[in-house]
């Protein structure tokens, strides 16, 4: 399923997220764990504004172990607690009611000094498309409530489902855009597979990954291919792929089209191990030329 995010939908999806926040307690913000900053809402910030937030960085199991511990540090530093989870085998989810707890003990005290009975943390997930949400609901809750691959703007009635004792979640997830202008994250996004391939030029992903490879996993690139670094011509790079893999046309020629969607394949399936998009070193310098 592709989203088409209009200007209009965008304003509609952060006004329905907006919505919701009033009935809860906290937002559980998740996130691809193999590229926290790339896969998050944009205007995130400002739809969730002082909300009290836990991040959850989903799909840990696809991630490169060192690189996501380096996230969660990062995310603490900028005062947000950031749990990694595995959404898919129901990994590391104990973490999250603690977190949320964590995050709103002071609340909970003063509700308490108040006089006020304790009752459940409220709490909903938000989230760009195919970022586990559906997944993560149905994990918590121990049953299938949410539906895969929902659409935004498709409204139907709340419901609230129990997560052990301590937590009630929001059925429907808030769903919010990618941030798509740049160029490159559109490009991580597909090679995560978060991205329909009707709307990627294969090719270019391809070329944009080996470099990606060379600059960051040589050793997992050489492992693979044989090579850890793209010749000076890229298409060279391709043909010895092609010639190893043999993926070869009906004339004995390197068939590109192939060869671009094998790489991408073998990148999506882990073939080159667990990688991570996005790197906190390289998040830091560009937050340092910033300001
Ligand atoms: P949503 O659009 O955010 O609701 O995303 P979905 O819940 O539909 O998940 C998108 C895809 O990611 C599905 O194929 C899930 O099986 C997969 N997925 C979700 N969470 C995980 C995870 O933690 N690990 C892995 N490996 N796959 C996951």
């Amino acid at each position: 399923m592709t989203i088409q995010w209009f200007p209009g939908h965008m304003a509609k999806a952060k006004r329905e997220v907006q919505e919701k926040l009033k009935l809860v307690d906290i937002v559980f913000e998740l996130v691809d764990a193999r590229l926290p900053l790339s896969s998050r809402n944009p205007m995130i910030d400002e739809v969730i504004q002082q909300k009290p937030r836990l991040i959850l960085l989903n799909k840990a199991d696809m991630a490169d172990e060192s690189e996501t511990k380096k996230w969660i540090e990062y995310f603490s530093n900028k005062g947000f607690k950031a749990v990694a989870v595995n959404s898919f085998q129901g990994k590391g989810l104990q973490q999250v009611t603690k977190a949320a707890q964590e995050i709103l003990a002071d609340k909970w005290a003063r509700m308490r000094a108040k006089g006020m009975k304790n009752r459940a943390i409220r709490a909903m997930i938000v989230g760009i498309p195919n970022v586990g949400k559906s997944t993560l609901i149905n994990r918590l809750a121990k049953r299938n409530v949410a539906k895969t691959g929902n659409t935004p703007g498709v409204t139907k009635a709340q419901q609230w489902v129990k997560v052990g004792k301590e937590l009630e979640l929001l059925d429907t997830p808030g769903i919010l855009w990618p941030k798509f202008e740049d160029p490159e994250v559109g490009l991580k996004l597909a090679l995560t597979g978060a991205i329909k391939d009707a709307i990627i030029n294969m090719e270019d992903l391809a070329v944009y990954a080996l470099n990606f490879l060379s600059t960051h996993y040589p050793e997992q690139m050489r492992e693979r291919y044989g090579i850890d670094s793209v010749d000076e011509e890229i298409v060279k790079t391709f043909d010895h792929i092609g010639r190893l893999r043999n993926v070869l046309g009906a004339g004995g020629e390197i068939d590109y089209d192939r060869v671009s969607e094998l790489i991408v394949r073998d990148i999506r399936n882990l073939e080159l191990g667990k990688l991570t998009f996005d790197f906190v070193e390289e998040e830091l310098e560009k937050e340092t030329v910033e300001n």
